[in-house]
């Protein structure tokens, strides 16, 4: 599952390939879309939120081609003619210019919407850790009213704020001293979390390789996440791995037993 920076790298990258462009082929892999031919439109722009992509597409209509990434899911930017990185029935949408070719593979959501009705497909969304309008008080305000709920499902939770995803869930918990069943209640800063979750997405945002212990080489970049059964960075404990979360939606969570004390 990406993150949100990686989510608005992706939306950096679509939107240097194609704004401004004409589209000189599309082929969207979805049933419901499987006649639609947008060539002549020309793309306006693509932004992330959260961890949603908007391309904005100007065609007999203002359209916005909504996409999400989901579990595998990429975009890739490629010349015209370069061969796939990954296999041609895994693609969902190609979008194609005289000069660029951007395939979307294994993505979790792709759906067309009027331009002003994206609020129907990003609306629920808590405020955007990387979005122009991001309200760190507005977040903390809308944790709170989960007092109850573990941290780190309720940090997972798009609808409160827009951006975790797992990694960094498992790792503000340990950067932030907080077991991640810990009640958002019972988290002794919150703020100070919140505020930490922002610092490192918008540090990361602009890095190759996502970073939370400052040290950007791999195998050294992450304090617990994937790191099961290995000794804490900062103790030496081993890292703890178990499951949480509602069923069917389980996750895999990180943490050190004594950095990250149940309270
Ligand atoms: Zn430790």
């Amino acid at each position: 599952m990406p993150e949100g920076d990686t989510v608005w790298r992706a939306a950096q990258r679509l939107d240097r390939a194609l704004s401004g462009q004409v589209l000189t082929r599309t082929d969207v892999r979805v049933p419901a879309y499987a006649t639609w031919d947008l060539a002549g439109a020309t793309v306006a722009e693509t932004v992330s939120r959260g961890k949603h992509l908007l391309t904005r597409i100007d065609a007999d209509q203002a359209w916005t081609l909504h996409t999400h990434l989901k579990m595998e899911g990429g975009w890739r930017i490629l010349e015209p003619g370069q061969r796939w990185p990954r296999p041609a029935h895994t693609a969902r949408v190609v979008l194609e210019t005289a000069e660029a070719v951007a395939v979307g593979f294994s993505l979790g959501i792709v759906e067309f919407v009027a331009r002003d009705a994206e609020s129907d497909v990003v609306g629920h969304l808590g405020p955007d850790l990387l979005g122009p309008d991001w309200d760190a008080a507005e977040a903390v305000r809308r944790l709170r009213g989960h007092p109850s709920r573990p941290v780190k499902e309720a940090l997972l939770d798009q609808t409160l704020l827009a951006g975790v995803g797992n990694m960094y869930a498992c790792e503000l918990c340990f950067i932030s001293g907080v077991d991640p069943q810990t009640p958002v209640e019972q988290v002794p800063d919150l703020p100070r979390m919140v505020a930490r979750a922002h610092q490192l997405l918008d540090q990361n945002r602009h890095r190759a390789v996502q970073s939370t212990t400052g040290d950007l080489a791999r195998g050294r970049n992450l304090w617990v996440y994937a790191r099961g059964g290995q000794p804490c960075r900062r103790c030496g404990t081993r890292i703890v791995q178990t499951t949480h979360g509602p069923e069917g939606q389980e996750r895999v969570t990180y943490h050190c037993p004594r950095c990250q004390p149940a309270r």
